[in-house]
């Protein structure tokens, strides 16, 4: 069994801590608010005074921040402290640039790294299902895995360094994108006088399927496990969906490419979270859609 330290204790890297805990690991954990640090002890883990105590005398350091330039930050606080030999795991979500950015500042220090940004929301964290999307060589993916197992389903090697951030945002482009036009559809069905029920039994099986219509419908009780049945409570709240969506749409534009209907999606979320939509599940996007639709 493993000694692993665990930066950022919220709601994903709270519920990842204990399925490595329930593992067996020795989970040595920080997070700069005391409230999770408390969820985080009853959960087993052994909480400690600063992100640099957590990277020490570990096998590995997992951060689960919000966003890139936290990792950085934290990488620059705590580089100098950690032993020799240790695995950095960084599965935030964080742009492309700044994950190559932390490869290049734990390489300079001696240290193998992977970027494993993961899917699957806080659902996925608490059920250790989450699929994560690993950036960086055969030898630090290899290493990984077996840190990475109880908190996953699937662990994909995506490539070398920044390529899990690059797969997570191409993910997210389609699932930002597909939600829109699921809600987009419905509402449209509605004004035209469609049953909901109808329009969800022939797309679920036709060629409009996808995982916005027949996991997480927008429309409540067409499907168990969609957030809709539960007042769109997230689930994979709209703010976060912005945030992928605008790393989605920067990349595209810093690679050249023409990424229109990520653009269209992200001005989409950009005015629900506008809207104060921001804290519920993105598929609650169709409320915005249905508002200016006149209903
Ligand atoms: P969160 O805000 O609940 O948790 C982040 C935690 O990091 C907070 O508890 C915060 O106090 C802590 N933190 C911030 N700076 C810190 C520092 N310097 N040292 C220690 N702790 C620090 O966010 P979350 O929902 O758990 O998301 C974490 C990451 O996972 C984000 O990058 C997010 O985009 C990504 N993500 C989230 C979901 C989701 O459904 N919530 C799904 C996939 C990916």
């Amino acid at each position: 069994m493993a000694v692993i330290g665990f930066i950022g204790l919220g709601h994903m890297g709270g519920p990842m801590s204990t399925n490595l805990v329930k593992a067996g690991h020795t989970v040595k954990g920080f997070d700069l608010s005391a409230e999770a640090l408390q969820a985080a002890a009853d959960h087993g883990v052994t909480v400690v005074d600063s992100a640099t105590e957590a990277a020490t005398e570990v096998d590995a350091v997992i951060t689960m921040l919000p966003g890139g330039q936290h990792l950085l930050d934290c990488y620059g606080d705590l580089l100098a402290a950690v032993s020799p030999g240790t695995l950095l795991i960084d599965s935030s979500t964080v742009d492309v640039a700044d994950a190559r950015k932390a490869h290049e500042l734990a390489a300079e220090a001696g240290f193998d790294s992977v970027d494993a940004p993961v899917s699957g929301g806080t659902a996925g964290a608490e059920a250790g299902t989450l699929t994560f999307m690993v950036g960086g060589s055969e030898d630090a993916y290899r290493r990984a895995e077996p840190i990475l197992e109880p908190m996953a389903r699937k662990a994909i090697h995506c490539g070398g360094a920044g390529n899990g951030q690059v797969t997570k945002m191409c993910n997210n482009l389609i699932l930002g994108a597909s939600m829109i036009a699921v809600g987009e559809a419905f509402v449209l069905g509605e004004q035209l006088g469609l049953s909901n029920q109808a329009l969800y039994d022939v797309a679920s099986v036709s060629t409009g399927q996808c995982w916005s219509l027949t996991t997480n419908c927008p429309v409540p009780d067409m499907v168990s496990t969609s957030r809709a049945n539960h007042g769109y409570e997230p689930g994979f709240a709209a703010a976060l969906m912005l945030k992928d969506l605008k790393l989605a749409v920067s990349a595209a534009e810093q690679s050249g490419t023409d990424a229109e209907i990520g653009r269209l999606a992200t001005e989409v979320y950009q005015r629900f979270n506008d809207e104060g939509g921001g804290g519920y599940d993105f598929g609650a996007v169709i409320n915005s859609i249905r508002q200016r639709s006149g209903d």
